[in-house]
């Protein structure tokens, strides 16, 4: 299962990155239109995994990436559609991805107020 995996590896970059005491609210993640990922599935499989960690009770927040190209061939860039490969404005496949294949973490948001 892809989101299961990609969840595990969520969780353990995250952990990697705070500090023992801390607790995490958020983990925000950007996900890219073209990414394959599947984004309840990916909220579900992320619990899951979290549950056994200090993550547990952590919102996993999805920051919806569309997909952009740049075109080689008219120098088009911009959105398209992620089902369509191919540069809207002179139809060329010719096109290099921006934005919008891949998960990315963008920031973790850990509770500081605990010692209230
Ligand atoms: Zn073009």
């Amino acid at each position: 299962m892809h989101e299961f995996a990609l969840s595990k590896g969520i969780v353990e970059t995250v952990l990697e990155h705070i500090a023992d005491t801390d607790r995490v609210s958020r983990v925000i993640i950007d996900l890219g239109a073209f990414s394959g990922v599947e984004p309840e599935s990916l909220r579900f499989c992320y619990q899951v995994v979290a549950e056994q960690t200090v993550l547990a009770g952590s919102e996993l927040v999805l920051n919806p990436i569309p997909l952009t190209i740049r075109c080689r061939s008219c120098g088009f860039s911009g959105a398209i559609d992620a089902t369509c490969f191919l540069c809207p404005r002179c139809e060329s496949a010719d096109v290099d991805i921006l934005t919008g294949d891949r998960l990315t973490i963008k920031s973790i948001e850990v509770d500081d107020e605990q010692d209230r």
